[in-house]
């Protein structure tokens, strides 16, 4: 496979932070419809990973190619536009408005204060609200204020309003935190769900959820990759168990 194959293709990746190298010349490697899990120590550089990709922060050096198109050089809205998706770690949902109309107001076309002041709830728009709904969970909660739900039923609305911009890749991070048992059962089911037809990338510490999830999984330790696999070769892997898996 020829590395225009892959949906990203992130190569020699670093960042240095006065100096000290958060990622350090890193390869990764993403199909299509695959769901990777990224794992490792605090410290390791996983979020930082996720704002190159994204650009909320800028590469050192390397290269980080999205359907074969180099990301380094553009602006944050740029990659939103190339079907990048990015969930950071506390949602950002509007509290006030419903369900649906958190969902409606993420639809690309009603983005901009312009675009939303002419813009009509068409029927498409509202196929596209009530099917993403359904991807998370939420069919029967549309007219709920968004500020009455759970707090994993917010995590699953912000994904939801990514979702509605049909991301090519989407990235979560560290989507469990807080959630309950059951909130992690559903959002396991709702992540094999909406990586049909695209990538995500998830970083997880809870080794359980990440065994239900991976396709691969990837060690990162001091900002490069450390070990890539399946679960259970990366799990027996005597250098991840040293630095991770062992504490
Ligand atoms: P992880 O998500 O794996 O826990 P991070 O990517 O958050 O790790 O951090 C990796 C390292 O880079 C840490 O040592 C962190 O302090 C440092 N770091 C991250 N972002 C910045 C920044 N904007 N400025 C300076 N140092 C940073
Ligand atoms: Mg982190």
């Amino acid at each position: 496979m020829s590395n225009t194959d892959f949906t990203l293709a992130v190569e020699d990746l670093s960042v240095s932070f006065d100096g000290f190298k958060a990622i350090d010349a890193l390869n990764l490697y993403l199909d299509r419809d695959e769901l990777r899990v990224i794992i490792g120590p605090n410290g390791a550089g996983k979020t930082t990973l996720l704002d190159l990709i994204c650009g909320k922060t800028r590469a050192t050096g390397g290269s980080i190619k999205f359907k074969n198109e180099e990301l380094t050089g553009m602006a944050e809205y740029q990659r939103v536009r190339l079907g990048i998706g990015r969930k950071f770690q506390t949602p950002s949902i509007y509290e006030n408005l419903s369900v649906f109309q958190n969902l409606e107001v993420s639809y690309p076309e009603g983005r901009s204060v312009f675009g939303a002041l002419a813009f009509q709830c068409t029927s498409a728009v509202r196929e596209r609200v009530q099917a993403v709904a359904a991807d998370i969970g939420l069919a029967d909660r549309l007219d709920t204020e968004a500020g009455l739900l759970s707090h994993g039923q917010k995590q699953w609305l912000e994904i939801g309003m990514l979702l509605m911009q049909e991301p090519e890749l989407l990235m979560l991070d560290e989507p469990i935190a807080g959630m309950s048992a059951r909130e992690r059962e559903l959002t396991a089911e709702l992540l094999q769900r909406i990586c049909k037809n695209r990538s995500v990338i998830v970083i997880e510490h809870d080794m359980e959820f990440v065994a239900r999830i991976a396709h691969k999984v990837t060690v990162m330790h001091q900002g490069k990759i450390l070990a890539e696999g399946p679960m259970d070769k990366v799990q027996a892997d005597p250098k991840v168990i040293d630095v991770y898996l062992g504490h």
